[in-house]
């Protein structure tokens, strides 16, 4: 599509969106008695109009049938989490019985490489992207060293090309190759949090595969913003958070993929709880654990049924949109428009004033691009909020803008490139 730096355009975009009317399903921040241009959904997504209901119909029945709300009114607590996992696992591309909601991302991390990460004589490395997010860091290397080994030597980073701000899918498979005698895991964000690059997943997984070695995905960046296939992709294990991408609360409940190929696999061992108990059965609390089949099994503690209200509240609008794909066909035009308009004030100051580190091809990113700011950076920032728009700053001097198409319009975009222009006037 040829775009155009006009809002005639940018209304002509909107009022071709399928998706258009889905904005009013959410609830956003005030700026000077206006929505603000709200494009930091890669951090925390917005309210949805349905959660104050969801959370209240909780607390209703929490009041009339309190212990019996477990089992009885309209949505009993025991098995709640059940009517979520057919949207979900349609998000990440999973089987129903592969998903499960529980905890929090973190903590996903660390029970998941309970089971996939077992360390071996010979095979105990991790690879991983370099400068992931702090939280994977800490994760892995506190693994490593629970298992006695050397985070210096276990842990192997991969970092860009000199000069280059995202990884080669070709380094990356050359790296893994390399390691195919001592390599245990394979653990990759799907997104990078700071570039929004998105990795070649299939590829990496079935190069893991062939070292010998497991291959998991922290999914926070990618859940919900592009399309996944994680099943047909042959992965082994993912875990995400459901407050970026999925508009499900500040620290929400996250959840977890297990490849259906692992739910009998004698090799695996995981730390149990009675939530992961066998439905049907848990309440006889008999002395020995007996599993819920699937990802269901991975389950600790009793579900968090507010968050789980919340949970429902965002991905009924996924439901209602008709998944990820309608999404992803809207977000990859949106991301283009903003490209767009950023290249058009980089051309009409002859200067590349803010350079987008994140991929151009759109199979190599989800919705948000990161700009390093030439000049001015931290006042530029300021700038946007002072005019209403809400972003992300990373030091030193990055700015991360997220359209997305749930609820972010093309006319925004637009706004938000004329902001963008003027702050560097
Ligand atoms: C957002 C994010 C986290 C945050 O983890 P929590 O346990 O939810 O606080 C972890 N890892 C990545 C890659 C993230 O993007």
């Amino acid at each position: 599509m040829i775009f155009q730096n006009t809002s005639q355009f940018a209304d002509l975009l909107d009022e071709q969106d399928p998706l258009k009317n889905f904005r009013s399903k959410f609830l956003v921040p005030q700026h000077k008695g206006k929505d603000t241009l709200y494009f930091c959904g890669n951090s925390l997504g917005l309210q949805p109009v349905t959660a104050q209901h969801n959370i209240n119909g909780i607390l209703q029945t929490w009041q009339n049938l309190a212990i019996e709300g477990f089992f009885a009114g309209e949505d009993p607590w025991l098995g709640y989490h059940k009517k979520l996992t057919h949207t979900l696992s349609s998000i990440v591309g999973a089987k129903s019985e592969e998903v499960t909601i529980m905890n929090s991302l973190t903590v996903n991390l660390h029970l998941l490489m309970v089971s996939f990460y077992k360390p071996t004589g010979k095979r105990y490395k991790i690879i991983m992207e370099g400068s992931a997010f702090p939280s994977d860091q800490y994760a892995l290397a506190s693994q490593v060293k629970f298992h006695g080994y050397d985070p210096k030597d276990s842990i192997i980073e991969i970092f860009p090309r000199d000069g280059e701000f995202t990884l080669r899918t070709e380094d990356i498979l050359e790296v893994i190759d390399q390691h195919a005698s001592d390599l245990a895991l394979v653990l990759f964000g799907g997104i990078n949090y700071y570039t929004g690059q998105c990795f070649d997943m299939l590829s990496i997984t079935a190069a893991a595969h062939k070292a010998g070695a497991y291959a998991g995905f922290d999914l926070a960046h990618a859940a919900g913003n592009v399309v996944l296939k994680l099943h047909d992709w042959d992965v082994d294990f993912a875990c995400w958070c459901a407050y970026k991408y999925m508009n499900s609360g500040p620290g929400g409940i996250s959840g977890i993929f297990v490849n259906e190929k692992h739910f009998a696999n004698p090799y695996l061992s995981r730390f149990e709880g009675w939530w992961g108990f066998k439905q049907d059965e848990r309440f006889l609390m008999p002395h020995d654990f007996k599993p819920e089949v699937g990802a269901a099994g991975w389950q600790l503690s009793t579900s968090p049924v507010v968050l789980l209200a919340l949970h429902k509240a965002a991905l009924d609008i996924f439901e209602e949109a008709g998944g990820i794909e309608p999404l992803r066909i809207k977000s990859e035009l949106l991301t283009a428009y903003l490209e767009f308009l950023i290249n058009d004030i980089n051309t009409n100051n002859n200067d590349e004033l803010f350079r987008i580190i994140t991929p151009k091809n759109k199979v190599e990113r989800g919705c948000q691009l990161s700009l390093v700011c030439k000049k001015n950076a931290r006042q530029t920032f300021n700038f946007l909020m002072e005019n209403g728009v809400m972003g992300d700053w990373r030091e030193p001097n990055v700015i991360r803008l997220s359209p997305v198409p749930l609820y972010n319009s093309f006319m925004q975009v637009f706004e938000l490139g004329q902001i963008l222009a003027a702050a560097v006037v």
